[in-house]
């Protein structure tokens, strides 16, 4: 589903995977049948049109000029008992269209889990193809999903001409709650780590059909880390097994080769070894943003729950070790290069990357994101017990501010100081030459840059251009809603703009609040109360006049009253309905045969 704002799950990779298929030749993302990886075993089920023809069925819904139609699946069983399950499916939309994915799991196909929402993980603007949804900490033999389509209500609704799941078990393996956690800081030697050995990482799964290495190594000298939160399972009773869930789902399911993070903390201050390679290697967490940087992330959720103190002390003690080891300011700022410009903290979180080069998650959650500055300041104390210092400076000077009115997707300047950009084939200097650009020619990204080399076109050529001598366009993205607008105050008009349609209204300030409905693009809303991270307090009216009120993401807000009429738009209300037998369409389940 096409969430405005997807919450971060695992990491954003999916164009590097693009280009992984590109250089492979193959596409490693379905498991069919059941596949036994050493300990882990999974397996994916891919709905049939039969399977699909006879499941319970849909409701259609009128509300105002808006339609929202449900569906639910067949109850799937599955050969073994799993823990954690992924989606992946492809959506058609159209324009004020969404597609909401929801499942839950049964043990017995009697007693069953509430409904989880499956949140998308691609980019928040591509609404269109492919889409994985986060992978989900679940325990079942049987699952069931739920599909709820939105359009105008004589518009088409949009199509999801294929769905399957992936079902793990990563249960087996070491346990690693009787370990150590990280908080034996050694000044020289940096906290205790649970190697990837110890964690039970099947190393079999980074390498392909041929004994290559899916993902290559590459190295980098940190000068930041990026901190993300998981959005796994709270009080989870066996980390291990979720890491290696992680592990399987990065690697095997979405194809990348291995997980993205540099390392993971759990609830009790263990520190896992993520990504494989050791000191410096680059991860793949943040899109444009992977070298340079340490990936960390918190597993669990932290919009609603609170981090533990162990957790941000593990946190702390990798930043200090790796700070101390490369010389960076715990307190400092910078852009990373021309191709990473925002200015961003050298302890940074991932939603501060929002709105660049197509990062669009919200996390670590508010409740971890609030604990940055007083991370900082031990940071900056314990570097300063032991190197007499507040910490070297590694600091870059800040970019220049952002121009207005850019292009809705990164897009990049070649500067090369007057030579050509060589236009190859391949990334990498074996590459063919296509083309060579001048200086001064706008190029637009069409993946994330892979090994430094960033897919893009020119004149109809698509091809690959090294990273240095581009520079961003800066998008016309507003800023985070963190840093926004002194004039949303209580009592304020706003005008919900920017959104790619719709924007969620939500019981609660966080996005694991469910959305109570869908506010449309140049509708207004009154501001209620003081903001919470970004989340405001609002009172919304829809087509039929009936007030709503909840909690909505700052950023499409706008100060001003809306022009239009109130009654042009109409709230969609996203609740449990009932659903009449139907089938779906012939013409989709002809797209899936
Ligand atoms: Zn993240």
């Amino acid at each position: 589903m096409f969430r405005i704002l997807p919450k971060h799950r695992v990491l954003y990779l999916s164009p590097l995977l693009a280009v992984l298929f590109a250089l492979l030749g193959s596409a490693p993302l379905t498991v069919s049948g059941a596949v036994r990886d050493g300990s882990i075993r999974a397996e994916t089920w891919t709905e049939t049109a039969e399977e699909r023809a006879e499941s319970a069925g849909r409701a259609e819904t009128y509300y105002g000029s808006y339609k929202l139609q449900t569906f639910d699946s067949v109850r799937h069983h599955t050969s073994f008992e799993f823990n954690a399950v992924a989606a992946r499916w492809d959506a058609t939309l159209l324009e004020n269209s969404d597609v909401l994915l929801f499942l839950r799991t049964s043990r017995d196909n009697r007693g069953w889990s509430p409904w989880s929402t499956v949140e998308p993980e691609n980019d928040a603007a591509s609404n269109t193809g492919t889409n994985f949804g986060n992978l989900l900490i679940k325990r079942g033999a049987y699952m069931q999903y739920r599909v709820q389509l939105t359009a105008p209500a004589r518009g088409k609704l949009p199509d999801v001409s294929s769905i399957s799941f992936t079902f793990i078990d990563s249960r087996e393996g070491p346990e690693t709650r009787g370990a150590a956690s990280g908080v034996a800081y050694a000044a020289e030697i940096g906290p205790r780590v649970i190697s990837r050995t110890q964690w039970g990482a099947e190393e079999q799964l980074r390498f392909d059909g041929n004994g290559r290495e899916t993902w290559g190594r590459q190295y980098t000298r940190p000068t930041k880390a990026i901190i993300h939160e998981t959005v796994t399972l709270n009080h989870d009773p066996n980390p291990a097994a979720t890491v290696r869930a992680i592990y399987y789902y990065h690697a095997v399911t979405r194809g990348w080769g291995d997980i993205g993070y540099n390392f993971l903390v759990d609830e009790q201050g263990r520190i896992y070894e993520g990504r494989a390679g050791g000191e410096n290697v680059v991860g793949g967490h943040a899109r444009c943003f992977n070298w340079g940087t340490i990936g960390i992330a918190a597993l669990g959720e932290y919009n609603s729950a609170r981090p533990s103190l162990a957790m941000i002390r593990a946190i702390e003690d990798i930043l200090v070790w790796k700070f101390r080891a490369n010389k960076i300011n715990p307190y400092g700022h910078g852009v990373l290069g021309s191709y990473a410009s925002r200015d961003i903290p050298n302890i940074a979180a991932h939603v501060d990357l929002d709105g660049m080069c197509g990062n669009s998650h919200q996390d670590p959650g508010k409740n971890l994101y609030s604990q940055f500055p007083s991370i900082r300041r031990n940071v900056a104390r314990r570097l300063a017990g032991v190197t007499g210092t507040a910490g070297p400076v590694v600091d870059r000077p800040a970019p220049s501010a952002p121009a207005r009115g850019g292009v809705k997707e990164p897009s990049y300047t070649v500067r090369t100081g007057g030579l050509g950009l060589s236009l190859r084939s391949k990334p990498g200097m074996n590459g063919q030459i296509i083309a060579v650009l001048g200086d001064g020619i706008v190029v637009q990204e069409i993946t994330s840059p892979i090994d430094g080399w960033v897919k893009s076109v020119y004149q109809g050529k698509t091809g690959y251009l090294w990273h240095e001598y581009l520079l961003e366009r800066r998008a016309a993205v507003p800023p985070p809603a963190r840093r926004a607008p002194g004039r949303l105050r209580p009592g304020a008009s706003a005008v919900i703009r920017g959104t790619p349609g719709a924007l969620n209204l939500r019981q609660g300030p966080g996005m694991e609040s469910p959305v109570v409905a869908k506010m449309w693009e140049g509708l207004g809303v009154t501001i209620t109360g003081p903001a919470q991270s970004g989340w405001y307090p609002v009172v919304y009216t829809d087509g039929s006049g009936k007030e709503l009120t909840g909690w909505t993401w700052g950023k499409y807000l706008k100060p001003g009253a809306s022009r239009g009429r109130q009654a042009a738009g109409t709230a969609m209300l996203a609740g449990t309905l009932g659903i009449p037998a139907w089938n779906w369409r012939r013409r989709r389940r002809d797209q899936m045969t």
